[in-house]
Formats: structure tokens, C-alpha cells, sequence
């Protein structure tokens, strides 16, 4: 495919990284006003302003006339501003608008407007505009606009209608979208023939065109099918540079490090699975190989390892864990909670009996002589097992010669903690991540995309889909009507509290405290009711979960404390107070502690939704038992921003892509990537220093390492 150049600046050459060097004041019409209204956008440089792509498209060829229109529609007109006029009264708690009369030469039709008030004076008679909304009916018909956007050109700057595409920005305030089109055109006037970070080889065998067309396209669309094109060429260069990063870091990994060549001889390993009281699902026994031959390799293992809630990844740690031991190494796994952490060390303790492994639990609650005991057991190296909190990686925790390092539902830690281990040992220890399935395919490919991938897809037979029930919150005393008829039978059930806080401040453990005493005196004052929560005394904490394991206390109500992790196969039911305010994958987690034993379980959402948001998060945990369903679901409801948001991931943020929505293009620009990396790992050849440039400067000073020898 031919890509003609644009004409503008075709003299001058420019690197993405000169642009970013260069401030928009340099551009003329930028005073100290705009300058700061620019800033308010995240936009400093010219590399920022010509990168300050639309939100989306209006595509003008669909524009309906005014005389069409038809009630329930949503539709995009063109018409010139006839009179405005505010619109008094917020409504509902909208921001007050204002009411603009349009005409296109077939009829009139009055527009609302909610909020953007600092249009109004823009929209002076005459002057042409574009806005798109919902036609309803009200004294005749009204457009209830979504967007509007004055389409008089200004000088020279080509206007929208030169194209069928009208591009809409994110404005704000102080600067609109015709000084924000202006702005744009000087600065990739200014800008010149901007040069390409990706290979041109690339690009060809994807058909995509160059950087600087893409650009120019986006800004001012020519047609519809060049838009498409250019639309996919940034989404792949988000993605491209991304993923060729991850690559990099992945390749640096495995020449720089050597993992330990695990010998296992099966002493260990054979007599706990022969000693299971079930046998292994067809997937536990495939992971359980992929896992040993990485562990028996030289190649340090980095493996991923999803499994819905309730699939046993605890086998597959303990039989990772075992293979260490038997080579003569230790192993670790650590837990996001205490309360996960001693619940490891009581089952895993307990089925090793037998065998001669010593298992030692590491927590920061530990007093100091448990500690100190603890601590010389793992230096000395006669511990073969440690099992523990963030406490493992903190000072003072000497490993004799740590081999394998499980991080049990990583979704709790931040990413960067999976590789605080790789200072202790002498070799870098083996790492195995594991995971229920909050995280969808995408994210894995993306968050994950150095690690190697294993999934349990299946659940150990017999296991029965968990019943669940949305309870209005006036009808929650029907809830427990029906958590008491399974504590009739002889089952258990978990109540859990409304949201706490991550810290579980004060005033929720207060909460908690009194949900518990109302169920302990007025709702079942026959049974024995438990409290658990983060702030209480980690010995009261041991207390109460060994009380309820046993069976002794029949209702445990808890803050999310047990949301990972804890399994007691005779509970049955599980009422979630507030549900309304817990995150989707909250909700599978806690539904997951009933889903294990072999009565019919329930789950009770009582609820009042407040949103529509919690209204699809709700509706979705009733409908849907998979992980991996929720999972997407959760990320369509939450958007994708949000995961990216935070600098602790490590990636750059996207801008254009949308990796639910471009899954086909992820997958094209990794295996680019990986290719890539792998002829050329720190991309030395001269060809791809502008890409090994550019990665540099957008992952930022923490990825200085990614290409070194
Ligand atoms: P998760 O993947 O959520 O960590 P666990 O490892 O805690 O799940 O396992 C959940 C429960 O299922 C445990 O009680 C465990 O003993 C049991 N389990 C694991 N594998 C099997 C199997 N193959 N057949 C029957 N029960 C199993
Ligand atoms: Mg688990």
C-alpha cells in the first residue's frame, strides 16, 4: 500500500524525541493562559500536542436533516446556531446547561445542552456547528446532545467538513476544540516530517502506514478507510512498544540468570500425591508437568499459574514445593494474609506429616522468640519449607539456599513484589505466581507477558454451582431464614461485613462488631456465632478460624479477611452484606469459600444497589459461575483505565488502545515483538535504535537495565 506523504514541513526531520523536548509556548497563539489550560491536559510538549489524539470520529456522511429526524434515534446534525439561551435549573442533580435553536435550511430543532456552560459564548447566531445525541419528543422534538462542536474554520487550519470525519477532543474549559485543532495543525506544522521509532518491515508486513501519516490522518481525516488505518497503526504502536518491552525484559532475564537444575528423584513428591484423598483432575496432572520440567531446567522458571477459585493450585505449589526439597533446596510460598498464611501452614504441615519435611511459618505477628526460631530454622536451612506473609521478603530473612518461591494470589501484591526475591540464594530462585482468575487473557498477555502461562480449566468433580440470590436490603432477614436451615442440616456459613477498608480502619472493625452482636443475640442466638477481622490479635485470629474449621463455631462473620484463599469445605452459605459495594472479583473470591464442599452452595448478595455500575456488577455475579466470564465482564464495567492508572504495573499507560477491543491487534504486535527480541535482544542493530530509543523513554529510568549486555 502507498502512503503519500503529507506536504507539510516535508523538508525538516523530526524524532519523537526532539518533539518532546520542545514546549508548546513555542508554537504562536500560546500565551501563559493557554499554555496552562494545555497543562490542565496533560499536554507540555509539541510531542504531547500532536499525540493529543480525538476521543473519537463524527462521521459527517451519516448526518441526518433536521426534517428526518425520528423520535428515539440518536443522531448527528449540522445546522447553524439560531439563539441560545441557559437552562436555568440543574435537573436531577445535572450541572445547569443551556439550550442552543438550530437550523439546517429543512427545520428547526431546539438542543439541550448539560453542562459545558463555557460554550455558550461560541455559539453566536449564525456560527455552524455539529452535535450528535438522542432525538426525544418534548413539545414537538429536541436533540439532547452527547456532544457539540463549532466547525468554522479559522484561519487556514483545514475544517473538518474537508473531510466526512469530524475529530472530537478532549477539551476542557480553557481551550476548545477549534483553538485545539489550530493549535494541533501549527504544531505538526512545526513538527516537520516526524521520523518512525517501529521497523519498516513491520510495518509493511502489516500493511500499517507511518507514523507521521497516521498522525496527520487522525488529526485531519482525509476518508474512511485511511482513518481505519491510521486508527490501527497508534493502536499498534501502543501496543508494539509495550509488548517489545515486556520482550526485552524477558530475554534480559534469561541471559543474565541461571535457576537451579531441580533433580527431584520423586521421594518426596510420590508419597503425598499417592497419600491425596482424591485423585488429580486431568488439568492439575498437565500443570504439575509443565511446572517440573521448567523446575528441571536450567532456564530460571517465571510461570504464571490461573485457576478459577476452588481448582486446587495448592497441589500444584506443594508438588513444586516438594521437587525443591528433594534437590536439595528450599521453598517458600507466600501469602497475601496471615490468616491465608497459617491456613497454608495447618494444611500443608499436615499433609507432609508423614514425610520428612520441616515446615516453618513466618509471619509479622510472630513473637520474638517464635521469630528468632523461625529465622535460624531458614538460615541454617532446616527449614525445607517456609511458609509466611510479606514477612519473607523483608530484612533479616536469610535463606540457606531458596530454590523455589510460590506467590500465592498474586492479584493481592503489587507486581513488583513477585521479584523481590531474586537478590536471596545464590542462584535465582525458580518462581511460580499463582492467581484466581481475576485476570482476563488480555491482562495476562500484557501485565504478565514475560511470564509463562499454565491455567487449570477445570474443577475437581462435583462440584456444584454456587446458588445466588440478590436480597433486598429489607428483605435480608429471608437470607438468614435460609443460612439457618443449613446450620439445621449441620453445615456452616460465612456472613460477611460490608466493605472495609483495605486498612480496615476503626470505624469498620466498629461495624463489624455490630453485625456481629446482632447476629449473635437476635438472629441465631441458638447457634455459636465467630467475629473475624484484620485488627484483631493475631492469636484471637488463630483461635477463631481453628474454632470454625473444627466445626465448633457454626457462623463466622468477617470482614473481607477470608476473602482469599480460606477453605472449609462444610460451610454452605455465604451471606455477603453491602454487597452492592464490593468489586466483582470481591464478590467471586467470597463466593468462592462455599464452593468447595459437597452440599449444594448459596450465596446471599443482600444488596442496595445504588448505581449502575454495582446494578451490572450484581447482575453479573449472579449470572455467571466462571472466573474468567466475571473477569472480562468486570473489566467492560470498570474500563481499562483504571488498570493502567497506577505507575506501580510498570507499563506506560495506553492512550488509544483498548485491549478488550483490540485482542486481534495485541496478539499481531506480541508476536512482532517477541520475534523481534528474539533475532536482536538489545536491539543493537542500527535499525532499531530509534524503537530501542523510544521504549527507553517511555518506560521510563526503571527499564535502563532492559538492554544492557
Ligand atoms: P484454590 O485453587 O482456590 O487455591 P485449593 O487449592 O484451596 O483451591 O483447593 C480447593 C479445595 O479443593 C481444597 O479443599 C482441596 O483439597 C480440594 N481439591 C483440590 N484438588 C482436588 C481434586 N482433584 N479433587 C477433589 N478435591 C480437590
Ligand atoms: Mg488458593
Amino acid at each position: 500500500m502507498a502512503w503519500p506523504t503529507s506536504n507539510t514541513g516535508a523538508g525538516s526531520r523530526t524524532t519523537l524525541t526532539d518533539l518532546r523536548s520542545r514546549p508548546v509556548t513555542e508554537l504562536p497563539g500560546v500565551g501563559p493562559r493557554i499554555e496552562a489550560a494545555l497543562g490542565d491536559l496533560g499536554i507540555v510538549s509539541l510531542a504531547d500536542m500532536i499525540s493529543h489524539y480525538p476521543s473519537r470520529h463524527e462521521d459527517l456522511s451519516n448526518v441526518k436533516r433536521i426534517s428526518d429526524l425520528r423520535v428515539g434515534e440518536r443522531a448527528t446534525v449540522v445546522g447553524r446556531v439560531v439563539s441560545t439561551r441557559p437552562v436555568g435549573k440543574p435537573v436531577r442533580g445535572r450541572a445547569p446547561g443551556f439550550s442552543v435553536q438550530l437550523y439546517d435550511g429543512t427545520g428547526y430543532l431546539p438542543t439541550t445542552v448539560w453542562g459545558r456552560g463555557w460554550l455558550l459564548n461560541q455559539l453566536l447566531p449564525d456560527v455552524r456547528v455539529v452535535v450528535s445525541g438522542e432525538v426525544q419528543r418534548r413539545y414537538g422534538i429536541q436533540l439532547v446532545a452527547r456532544s457539540i462542536e463549532v466547525i468554522d474554520e479559522e484561519d487556514g487550519t483545514p475544517g473538518p467538513h474537508a473531510g466526512r470525519f469530524v475529530p472530537v477532543y478532549p477539551v476542557n474549559r480553557g481551550i476548545q476544540a477549534r483553538r485545539m485543532r489550530t493549535l494541533i495543525h501549527r504544531a505538526l506544522d512545526a513538527a516537520g516530517r516526524v521520523l518512525d521509532p517501529l521497523p519498516a518491515e513491520v510495518l509493511l508486513r502489516h500493511g500499517l502506514p507511518s507514523l507521521h501519516d497516521a498522525i496527520h490522518e487522525v488529526h485531519f481525516p482525509t476518508e474512511r478507510s485511511r482513518l481505519k488505518a491510521a486508527m490501527r497503526r497508534l493502536i499498534f504502536h501502543e501496543l508494539f512498544l509495550m509488548q517489545t518491552g515486556l520482550a526485552a525484559r524477558k530475554a534480559r532475564l534469561e541471559r543474565t540468570t541461571v535457576g537451579d537444575r531441580h533433580a527431584g528423584d520423586g521421594n518426596l513428591l510420590n508419597p503425598y500425591l499417592k497419600g491425596l484423598s482424591f485423585a488429580l483432575t486431568a488439568a492439575q496432572e498437565r500443570v504439575i508437568g509443565e511446572v517440573l520440567a521448567d523446575m528441571r531446567s536450567e532456564k530460571p522458571m517465571r510461570r504464571l499459574l490461573q485457576g478459577d477459585v476452588g481448582s486446587g493450585k495448592t497441589v500444584v505449589a506443594v508438588a513444586a514445593l516438594l521437587t525443591a526439597v528433594e534437590s536439595g533446596g528450599q521453598g517458600a510460598i507466600m501469602a497475601p494474609t496471615e490468616v491465608l498464611a497459617e491456613q497454608h501452614y495447618l494444611s500443608i504441615s499436615g499433609a507432609l506429616a508423614e514425610l520428612p519435611v520441616n515446615v516453618v511459618l513466618l509471619t509479622g505477628s510472630q513473637s520474638a522468640s517464635e521469630r528468632r526460631a523461625a529465622l535460624g530454622a531458614i538460615e541454617s536451612g532446616e527449614a525445607h519449607l517456609v511458609i509466611g506473609t510479606h514477612a519473607l521478603i523483608q530484612k533479616g530473612v536469610e535463606f540457606h539456599d531458596l530454590s523455589l518461591v510460590v506467590v500465592d494470589e498474586q492479584h493481592r501484591f503489587g507486581v513488583s513484589q513477585r521479584t523481590l526475591f531474586k537478590e536471596k540464594g545464590r542462584v535465582r530462585p525458580d518462581t511460580l505466581v499463582l492467581t484466581a482468575t481475576p485476570i482476563p487473557r488480555t491482562l495476562s498477555l500484557t501485565l504478565y507477558g514475560d511470564l509463562e502461562v499454565s491455567i487449570i480449566d477445570e474443577l475437581p468433580p462435583g462440584r456444584k454451582p454456587v446458588q445466588t440470590r440478590i436480597v433486598d436490603l429489607a428483605e435480608r432477614h429471608e437470607a438468614y431464614e435460609e443460612v439457618r436451615k443449613e446450620l439445621g442440616a449441620g453445615r456452616q456459613a460465612y456472613v460477611i461485613c460490608p466493605l472495609v477498608e483495605e486498612s480496615e480502619a476503626l470505624e469498620d472493625v466498629r461495624a463489624a462488631e455490630e453485625l456481629y452482636e446482632e447476629l449473635d443475640r437476635e438472629i441465631f442466638p441458638e447457634r455459636r456465632v465467630g467475629l473475624l477481622h484484620g485488627r484483631m490479635k493475631a492469636a484471637d485470629k488463630r483461635e477463631v478460624m481453628a474454632s470454625f474449621r473444627a466445626g465448633a463455631t457454626e457462623v463466622l462473620v468477617s470482614t473481607v479477611v477470608v476473602e482469599v484463599g480460606v477453605d472449609v469445605p462444610n460451610a454452605s452459605a455465604i451471606v455477603i452484606e453491602g454487597a452492592e459495594r464490593f468489586g466483582l472479583s470481591q464478590l467471586h473470591q467470597l463466593r468462592g469459600r462455599v464452593c468447595r464442599g459437597l452440599h449444594p452452595p448459596k450465596c446471599y448478595l443482600v444488596a442496595d444497589p445504588r448505581t449502575e455500575d454495582s446494578e451490572q456488577r450484581l447482575e453479573a455475579i449472579s449470572r455467571y459461575q466462571d472466573g474468567f466470564k466475571l473477569s472480562e465482564v468486570d473489566l467492560a464495567i470498570r474500563g481499562e483505565g483504571t488498570l493502567f492508572g497506577s505507575r506501580q504495573s510498570g507499563m506506560p499507560d495506553l492512550k488509544v488502545a483498548q485491549l478488550l477491543r483490540d485482542l486481534d491487534v495485541l496478539v499481531e504486535a506480541r508476536r512482532e515483538a517477541f520475534t523481534l527480541v528474539a533475532k536482536d535482544p538489545t536491539l543493537k542493530n542500527p535499525d532499531h535504535r530509534p524503537l530501542r530509543r523510544e521504549i527507553r523513554e517511555l518506560l521510563g529510568a526503571n527499564v535502563e537495565w532492559l538492554f544492557r549486555e
